[in-house]
């Protein structure tokens, strides 16, 4: 049985046993690799790095789509930007008022290797009607659309490669820019633990472009190092919503999650301290 060996970082990192390769190829943009691992089910790998697994997708698509659209209370315009396994999308489409869900995807590829590998994870989302696909740069489809969005997801890799753009400060202006009135983004930041940096320079420009913002946290099992950051910006403190009203809007979804759930909501907005003094310097 082959091992795969993830090189997020040179000197540390996991490993997980392979059953079989699903897919191995090359896109414009990356190597793209679907995995039969042992222990996670299988794994979409990008240049080395895994991008979700069947085991845990849950944790990470269920906080960064819940936690905005029943604190925000009413979504139904939504922009996610990256995704291309199709994890947030299925996630959004779970709620009944969303109307729109654009997805801007840079790799088709990746589309068409999850749709056709990890049905687990994209479920029906790519044929719901509710979607509209998008294959370019999530930078120039923000910069260029004119359309506006309740929310905005930015399912981003690490800030490598294509995903670099996606880090910018023009991009946050222009994301702030394509927001309806109360719109809410979030965005993947990182392992705390290991990309410190990352963390702090995401919370250093979103404080620059936008009037409320903060981090919430996950613990993501094939994210290596323990809790992720996952950021928030928008016009006002989305995580003074009150549990009650959570709980409320919760039930009156009628959506089923493994992860989420109104109580664990409110705790992920309490930081642990080594990563609060990252997210509040001072
Ligand atoms: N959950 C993963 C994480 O936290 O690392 C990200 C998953 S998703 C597979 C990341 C996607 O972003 C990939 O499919 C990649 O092709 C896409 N992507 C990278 N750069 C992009 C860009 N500039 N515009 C749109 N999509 C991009």
């Amino acid at each position: 049985m082959r091992r795969f060996q993830e090189r997020l970082y040179p000197d540390v990192g996991q490993f997980f046993d392979v059953e079989r390769t699903l897919h191995r190829g090359r896109s414009r943009f990356q190597r793209i690799e679907v995995l039969q691992t042992a222990r996670v089910g299988r794994a979409l790998v990008l240049d080395g790095i895994v991008q979700a697994t069947e085991a845990d997708e849950f944790v990470y698509h269920e906080m960064l789509t819940h936690v905005p659209i029943l604190a925000h209370g009413a979504v139904e315009t939504v922009l996610i930007v990256g995704g291309g396994d199709g994890g947030i999308l299925e996630e959004v489409l779970k709620h009944r008022s969303v109307k729109k869900a654009v997805m801007v995807e840079i790799d088709r590829a990746v589309v068409e290797v999850s749709r056709r590998y990890l049905g687990a994870i994209c479920g029906r989302a790519f044929a719901d009607r509710r979607t509209e696909l998008v294959i370019g740069d999530g930078a120039a489809y923000v910069r260029e659309t004119d359309q506006r969005f309740d929310l905005i997801v930015l399912d981003r890799p690490d800030p490598v490669g294509p995903a670099a753009v996606l880090f910018a400060r023009a991009f946050y202006r222009a994301c702030r820019a394509r927001l309806r009135p109360g719109g809410i983004l979030t965005a993947q930041n990182g392992v705390p633990i290991f990309q410190a940096d990352e963390i702090k320079a995401a919370c250093r420009l979103l404080k620059s472009v936008f009037p409320a913002r903060g981090c919430y946290v996950a613990a993501v099992p094939t994210y290596y190092g323990g809790f992720m950051a996952l950021t928030w910006a928008s016009d006002r403190d989305i995580a003074a919503v009150s549990g009650a009203t959570l709980e409320r809007r919760y039930r009156a979804s009628r959506i089923a999650t493994r992860y989420y759930n109104p109580a664990l909501h409110g705790a992920a907005f309490k930081l642990p301290t080594y990563i609060r003094d990252l997210v509040e310097p001072g």
